[in-house]
Formats: structure tokens, C-alpha cells, sequence
């Protein structure tokens, strides 16, 4: 899916590999500059950083990730642990809340509201209630959630319960999120999902039943086996719940999964998924057959039900360059324009940050320029780009600072310019993440593996 190193990533040399067949490696773009390039030797200045006074007009967002999960999926790239029993968790919590106390106390948080919290994974519903009642609880004395917008959630079907849904809603979680992935009993299976076809049902019917405000599904085109006629059901079963919002990945096939693994033993260059057009082309069914029922696509993976009512701040603030203090192991965090992450060992995460260090692995401080590239990157995500607040913002207008870029794009029949806006067509949205890279820095090209 690389050009040579040496030439710029233009976007008809992107173009040119973007219908293979799937090898390992990352296609999603997270974040900008590449990680590749946040280094361990920048990671003692993040205590300096937060000693600064505070800006305390940059909304303000807060993570805690969940590492446990019930069992690990084939196709996951995370670090999560299936065999911490209830002391192992407890201590884990016990550090994780000793970590945001540093950051609640230090004079560039301390004072400031958080906007938005994500509990991710990993498997956040993992927790019992009672580790759900006693973590949320403190961290609302840490930092007090009466001005939080949106309390997200990540659930694993197979581990709600109605007395933990209950719970979920009296904490203050606004938006739950599905991990479907898929509705056959087979490809959930072959796939290593924890969870079973008859529990996405359950889990769903309760959840409605509390009333959470917002209930995401999430959907993966191009699981192991899957097939044109099983993700047409996919949809259908989808349209038929009416969940709030619909996020759907392509599958990737990372070096870290159990599926590289195997295709490693094998000696195979091709992961066994279908190709990248294939998925395109799933996800693009997907998002017709939503559409028809109403819903409107919001990014390049997202469909909502009623985009006046169905905000996802997390997303949407901190691709705006918001700051997240991310609390827990391998966590990401942005704060004052410095990109951050935590160790990614839960043993060395625990002990650093009992002995009362921070337990930063890795960092990067941004310059103008890459915040700039990063929020209009993040942004084209969403398929419409406001030149205006590249303006306000940053003082240029993306369309002549990236004027090859786009003129390419607008030649190809990818984007058009509408009054102050940049559109991305839906084909140019469905291969968004493969596009971006011509928006990146000549050195942070060719980095999109590491
Ligand atoms: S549930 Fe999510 S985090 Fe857990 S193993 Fe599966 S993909 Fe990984």
C-alpha cells in the first residue's frame, strides 16, 4: 500500500493500491504526527508541562481505559488482559485514580471542568457495579462531571446486565456504545468475539429500557468469513434496532492480532479478509441502506438517527484540538498541543505510578503547523471541512496552503468546494484515511505502519 520512500505521497500515488487485498499494518489514522515520532526521551517534560498555569478556556475532556477484557478477539490490536482477577482490577482502579489525582491537582488542570469523559478499552463494562459506583465516585470528587456534556461508554454485549445498566444510566453515562461487530452466531465465533448472537439483543432491549439518551452500535466490515449476503443482514438487523448512531470500521489487520499471527505461521502476505474495495463497498450498502431509513452519515463511519439530537463530543471536541487527560495504561493524552501516552505494561504502569511517577512512555510536543495539519486531517473525517475556522484559527486557508492537494482532489470528482466548505464525495469519505496521508509534513510521510 506504499510508494517508494523517497517520493511525496501524492494523492494519485495513494489512490493507486487503495482497491488490494488487505496486508497487515495500520490503515487508520488516530492521530497526527504519526506515533512513530513521539519519542521516550520527550516524556520527562509532561510533569513540567502540566506545572504551567492553566488555559482555561480549551474545553477539557477526560479517559480512563478499561484493559480487561472476557476474552481477546482475533482481530485486536489493543493490550488487554482476560486473566486479572477482582484484587489484580482493584489495584489497577486504585492507580488509575492516583494517576488523575496528579492531573486534578496540578495548576494546568486543577480548577477546570471536564466537558466530556470516554470510558474505554479493553472492556469498560467489564467492571462490576460496585467497581463501576466506587471508580465513577471518585472520579467525580477528582474532577466534578456537573458541567459534563457526554459521559461515552464502550460495552461488550455479552457483559451487561440489567442491574449494571441501571447502574451505567444513575452514574451519568449520556452515550452507550454496542460492540456488535456483527450479528452471526458463526463469524462472532471464528472471530474470537467474547459475546453471542442472543446477548446483542438482550443487551440492546435493556439499554433502551433504561433510556440512555444516545446507544451506538458498532459494526466491522470484512470480519473473517464474512460474506455479501451475511452483511446485508447485518444491516438490516441494524435498521431494525434504530439505534441512535451506527459506527462501522473496515477491517485492519495490525501486526499485533492473533490473525497476523497466524498468516505469519502460514507464510501468507494477504490477510484472509476481503479486499480494501470490498469493505468500501460493504460500507457504502451500509450507509445507502441507513440513509433510506433515515439517518444521515456524519463521518466516514458514522450514521445517526437525528444529527440535531445525536452530538458525539468526544469525537467532535477533540478533533478541534480540545485537551484529554488520558488516565490508565497505554492511554492517550493531549494537553497544551503535546501528545502523550502511557506505559502500555500493566504491571510497569502500576508500580510507576504507585512509587508516584507519572507513567508516561512516550511524547511529542506539536508545532502550529502540525495542530493545523492535525485538526484538518481529523476533520476531513467528517466529510466537510469550514475553511472559516482554519482561518480564525490558524490564519491560512487550507484550500491555497494545500492547493495541489486539493485541486487533485477536486479533478478526481473527490471533493468539491461549496461556499465555505470543503466536501469530500462519499467515495473520497469511504477512503479518507488512505487520502490523508498526502495532507501530512514530507517527514511524517511513509510512517503509516509504526
Ligand atoms: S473486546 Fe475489543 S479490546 Fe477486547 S479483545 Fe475484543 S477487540 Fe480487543
Amino acid at each position: 500500500m506504499s510508494s517508494s520512500p523517497e517520493a511525496p505521497e501524492t494523492i494519485e500515488r495513494l489512490l493507486d493500491h487503495d482497491d488490494d487485498e488487505t496486508t497487515a499494518g495500520n490503515y487508520f489514522v488516530a492521530n497526527y504526527p504519526p506515533f512513530h515520532f513521539w519519542s521516550a526521551g520527550n516524556a520527562k517534560y509532561v510533569g513540567e508541562l502540566i506545572s504551567k498555569p492553566s488555559p482555561k478556556e480549551t474545553p477539557l475532556g477526560v479517559y480512563f481505559h478499561i484493559p480487561f477484557c472476557r476474552k481477546r478477539c482475533h482481530f485486536c490490536y489493543f493490550r488487554v488482559y482476560t486473566d486479572k482477577n477482582a484484587g489484580e482490577i482493584a489495584r489497577y482502579l486504585d492507580a488509575g485514580m492516583k494517576e488523575l489525582e496528579v492531573y486534578a491537582r496540578s495548576p494546568f488542570i486543577n480548577g477546570r471542568k471536564p466537558r466530556f469523559i470516554y470510558f474505554g478499552g479493553g472492556t469498560p463494562s467489564y467492571l462490576s457495579v460496585n467497581q463501576l459506583r466506587s471508580v465513577t465516585d471518585r472520579m467525580k470528587e477528582l474532577l466534578p462531571w456537573d458541567e459534563a456534556e457526554e459521559v461515552a461508554f464502550e460495552a461488550e454485549p455479552g457483559t451487561l446486565t440489567e442491574q449494571k445498566l441501571t447502574a451505567l444510566k444513575e452514574i451519568g453515562v449520556t452515550r452507550l456504545s454496542l460492540g456488535v461487530e456483527n450479528f452471526d452466531a458463526h463469524i462472532l465465533e471464528i472471530n474470537g468475539r467474547a459475546h453471542r448472537r442472543d446477548e446483542i439483543f438482550r443487551a440492546y432491549n435493556f439499554a433502551r429500557s433504561v433510556g440512555f439518551p444516545q446507544i451506538n452500535i458498532d459494526l466491522i466490515a470484512g470480519m473473517l468469513e464474512e460474506t455479501d449476503e451475511n452483511w446485508r443482514e447485518n444491516v438490516r438487523q441494524t435498521v431494525e434496532l434504530q439505534p441512535d448512531s451506527v459506527t462501522i470500521y473496515q477491517m485492519e489487520v495490525p501486526y499485533n492480532t492473533g490473525i497476523y499471527k497466524t498468516m505469519k505461521t502460514e507464510g501468507k502476505l494477504a490477510a484472509p479478509v476481503a479486499t480494501w474495495k470490498h469493505k468500501r463497498a460493504w460500507v457504502d450498502e451500509a450507509f445507502a441502506e441507513l440513509e433510506k431509513a433515515g439517518y444521515t452519515v456524519t463521518s466516514g463511519y458514522t450514521a445517526v438517527r437525528d444529527p440535531q439530537k445525536t452530538k458525539f463530543l468526544y469525537r467532535d471536541e477533540l478533533w478541534k484540538g480540545a485537551d484529554l487527560v488520558g488516565a490508565g495504561v497505554s492511554s492517550f493524552s493531549h494537553i497544551g498541543g503535546v501528545h502523550f501516552q502511557n506505559l502500555a505494561d500493566i504491571g510497569e504502569y502500576i508500580e510507576t505510578v504507585e512509587r508516584g511517577e507519572m507513567p508516561v512512555s512516550r511524547a511529542m510536543a506539536t508545532t502550529p503547523e502540525e495542530r493545523m495539519i492535525r485538526e484538518l486531517i481529523l476533520q476531513f473525517k467528517l466529510g466537510r471541512v469550514g475553511r472559516a475556522y482554519f482561518r480564525e484559527k490558524f490564519g491560512l486557508d487550507p484550500v491555497e496552503r494545500f492547493s495541489q492537494q486539493i485541486d487533485d482532489m477536486q479533478r478526481r470528482g473527490l471533493a468539491t468546494l461549496e461556499g465555505d466548505w470543503i466536501v469530500l464525495s462519499r467515495a473520497a469519505l469511504l477512503k479518507v484515511d488512505t487520502l490523508l496521508h498526502a495532507f501530512f509534513l514530507p517527514e511524517h510521510q511513509h510512517a503509516r505502519y509504526t
